[in-house]
């Protein structure tokens, strides 16, 4: 008999946005007139700047043609996009050579991907709140987890303790869906803590593009000596609206070895037997991101959604409601009010509201009084739903 993997029996089912659809489903069969406000899934709405889709379309053409026409492509990316993305990185004081940056199809998939590069004893230590993915990743690879509650009361934000004794550390900055941002100080506690222990991080950038505050590290690799212990991987998802194209990339830098193995040099083996490359078409529109002309066009992409985030706060100052993240980060975390755990909260705005959120619990059982809303939504849906929930904050506090 084939064994299958046995370790697919331990994750827990997700029902988290099928349980939501279902519910928005139902809520709409009974409200047939009502205008639903989606604010939950972190999907982006706005289209792809103009910048990409030129060098798209210009990449189409480009495969029409016999002398521009590309085959296979460099497993770890092509040139012209790993010198881009390095000297987007130089551009934030970061020295990265083009040969750490590794492309990818995007951050999830490098998520699970890279796993590979660990041997499965090493224990996988998780700050919750956190992306659903770090864990089902690890339960899949039969993979030992610790759970690591953050609170309000940390900002959400993890501190490193000797007694954590775990091979690779998550570190996600700013946080899905807490929204919070590690500062210079706590990153480089961890870096100490990693490089003292041997351990290695895996820093998720998914939301670099979002931190407006100066002083808030973009990468991990801004602080001293973090290439001797960590893994970057970011996306091109929310920072320019490729959710739909897909793009990624991971750093790996050149000096990150454990046991004699170099961690740069075995993910180049491995993408060189695992993968055929990222679509030519798909590297040219995301090497265009990277020129000062896609730069300008995402920023103003990204000024929209930071918009409507301020829009979202606005109406939760208003009412007097607890949240954090929304500056540096497209994500606002409520605290739920009092007497409603986050699925009541959804079930309340969903009826009361027609506003569809997404409850903390989703991401974690340490997240079971707290609840996210998008910035990614359209405006003029932010702009209805922020009214309808200061009004619907107000009129509960007054009761
Ligand atoms: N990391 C975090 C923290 C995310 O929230 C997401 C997507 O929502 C991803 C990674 C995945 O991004 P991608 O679309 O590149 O797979």
């Amino acid at each position: 008999m084939t064994l299958p993997n046995m370790h697919y029996a331990d994750l827990k089912d997700s029902y988290l946005f099928y349980d939501i659809s279902q519910k928005v489903n139902a809520y709409i069969e009974r409200n047939p007139q009502s205008r639903v406000l989606r604010l939950g899934i972190g999907d982006v709405t706005l289209p792809l700047c103009k910048a990409v889709t030129d060098a798209l379309h210009s990449a189409v053409d480009d495969q029409s043609r016999q002398e521009s026409f590309h085959g296979y492509m460099p497993e770890c990316g092509a040139p012209f996009l790993r010198e881009a993305i390095a000297a987007h990185y130089a551009g934030r004081g970061v020295s990265v050579g083009p040969e750490e940056v590794f492309v990818s199809s995007g951050a999830s998939d490098e998520l699970g991907d890279i796993l590979s590069l660990f041997d499965v004893s090493n224990t996988a230590l998780i700050p919750e709140p956190a992306y659903p993915a770090y864990v089902d990743a690890n339960v899949m690879e039969g993979r030992k987890i610790i759970h690591l509650p953050t609170d309000e009361n940390s900002g959400f934000l993890p501190l490193p303790d000797e007694k954590y004794k775990a091979g690779i550390i998550y570190l996600c900055s700013p946080n899905n869906p807490t929204g919070a941002v590690f500062t210079r100080e706590l990153l480089k506690d961890w870096v100490d803590f990693a490089n003292r222990n041997g351990n290695i991080i895996i820093f998720d950038a998914a939301y670099e593009a979002f931190i407006e505050d100066e002083s808030v590290p973009r990468s991990i690799f801004e602080i001293e000596d973090a290439k001797s212990c960590a893994i970057e991987i970011s996306s091109l998802s929310k920072t320019a609206g490729f959710t739909g194209t897909r793009l990624g990339y991971t750093v790996i830098p050149a000096e990150l070895t454990r046991n004699g193995m170099n961690f740069n040099e075995m993910w180049v083996r491995n993408r060189t037997t695992k993968t055929n490359g990222v679509s030519y078409i798909i590297q040219k529109g995301a090497a265009a991101v990277f020129t000062d002309e896609g730069q300008r066009q995402i920023k103003e992409n990204i000024r929209v959604y930071k918009n409507n985030a301020r829009t979202l706060m606005n109406a939760l100052d208003s009412a007097g409601m607890k949240y954090t993240g929304g500056r540096n980060a497209p994500y606002i975390w409520m605290k739920c009010p009092e007497g409603l755990d986050s699925w009541a909260l959804f079930d309340y705005l969903l009826n009361e509201a027609g506003i569809v959120g997404t409850p903390g619990e989703g991401f974690g059982i340490c997240a079971k009084e707290w609840f996210r809303f998008t910035s990614f939504g359209k405006t003029e849906d932010t702009e209805e739903a922020a009214k309808r929930l200061a009004l619907l904050f107000a009129k509960r506090r007054s009761k």
